[in-house]
C-alpha cells in the first residue's frame, strides 16, 4: 500500500509557535494557565495540563500568576483585565493574527467603518473586533452579506486569517459599490489555502484518505469534508487507535492530511498504524 502524505499536514507556523511557548512556560512555571485550549487538538491539551497547564475560559478564573493567551489572540477588554490584575502574560497571539487585530485599529482610528470578513461567533474575530473601538463595524460572513452595508464615505476591509480568498474579493467588490473610499488590507494568512489545495491534490490520487486532528478543529472539519466531496471513502480521525482494518480493503494508495493543530507525533502514528494494516 503506497502512502501519500500531505506536505503541510500538521502545524503552521502560528500554531507551531504557541505550542513551542506553552511547553517552555509550562517548564519554567509553577502552575500556569491558558486563555481557553491552546489549540484544537485534545491530545496536545492534555499533555500541557499534564505539566501543569491549566485551561481556563475567563480572566477572573483565572488565580495569581501567569497566563498563556493562545494563537486566536484575546479580545481587548481581556487583555486590559489580565493587565489590570498585573498577571504575567505569555503572548503567544499568531503575529498574523496580531496584524489583524492592529489593521482594525488603525482603520477605526483613522475614521473607517471596519468590514471583517470572517465567522462572528469565532474567537479570533471577536479578538479582531474589540481593536475596533470607534466607528461602525460589520462582521461579514458570505459575500451576499456585504450587500446589507448601507452606503458611506469610508469604508476599511480587513478578514480572519483563515477566510478564502475568493469571498475577501467578492467582498471587496461589493464595498467598493457602498462607498467613496475603500481602504483594504488583506490579512489573510495563506496557511488554510495551502492545506486544502494540498488535500485536494491527494484525494484525486487517492483510494482512502485519512484526515487527522480534533473532532473540535473547524479547519480539520473542513479539510475532511473537501475530501470526501472528491473521494467518498474519507475518514477524519483523532488518533491512530480509530483505524479500521475494514477501511483499507482494495485500497492501493492512502492519502494522510492534518489539520493546521494536529500535533507530528500524532500523524506519525498514524502512518505507523497503516503501514501495520498493510503489513
Ligand atoms: S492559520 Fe495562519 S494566522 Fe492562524 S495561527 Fe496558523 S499561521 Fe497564524
Amino acid at each position: 500500500m503506497n502512502i501519500l502524505l500531505a506536505r503541510s499536514a500538521g502545524f503552521c507556523f502560528g500554531v507551531k509557535r504557541a505550542t513551542r511557548m506553552a511547553f517552555e512556560a509550562a517548564e519554567s512555571h509553577d502552575g500556569i494557565c491558558s486563555l481557553g485550549p491552546i489549540i484544537h487538538s485534545p491530545q496536545l491539551v492534555k499533555k500541557l495540563e499534564e505539566k501543569g497547564v491549566v485551561v481556563v475560559d475567563r480572566v477572573n478564573e483565572i488565580p495569581e500568576g501567569a497566563v498563556i493567551i493562545r494563537s486566536h489572540g484575546v479580545t481587548s477588554g481581556e487583555l486590559k483585565e489580565i493587565n489590570d490584575r498585573h498577571l504575567e502574560v505569555v503572548d503567544a497571539t499568531c503575529p498574523f493574527v496580531k496584524s489583524a487585530q492592529d489593521h482594525a485599529a488603525l482603520l477605526s482610528r483613522e475614521g473607517y467603518a471596519v468590514v471583517l470578513v470572517g465567522e462572528r461567533e469565532h474567537p479570533e474575530v471577536q479578538g479582531i473586533l474589540s481593536y475596533a473601538e470607534s466607528g461602525d463595524v460589520f462582521v461579514v460572513g458570505a459575500a451576499a452579506e456585504a450587500e446589507a452595508i448601507s452606503r458611506r464615505k469610508r469604508l476599511g476591509l480587513i478578514a480572519q486569517t483563515t477566510q478564502s480568498f475568493e469571498t475577501f474579493r467578492q467582498v471587496a467588490a461589493i464595498c467598493l459599490d457602498k462607498c467613496q473610499e475603500l481602504r483594504i488590507f488583506n490579512t489573510i494568512c495563506d496557511a488554510t489555502s495551502v492545506r486544502q489545495d494540498e488535500a485536494q491534490e491527494i484525494a484525486h490520487r487517492s483510494d482512502l484518505v485519512l484526515v487527522i486532528g480534533g473532532f473540535n478543529s473547524a479547519n480539520t472539519s473542513r479539510l475532511a469534508q473537501i475530501c470526501a466531496d472528491i473521494q467518498p471513502r474519507t475518514q477524519h480521525i483523532e488518533t491512530a487507535e480509530q483505524l479500521r482494518k475494514e477501511w483499507f480493503e482494495g485500497v492501493e494508495t492512502v492519502g494522510i492530511t492534518a489539520g493546521a493543530s494536529t500535533p507530528r507525533w500524532l500523524i506519525d502514528e498514524v502512518i505507523l498504524g497503516v503501514q501495520k494494516i498493510s503489513n
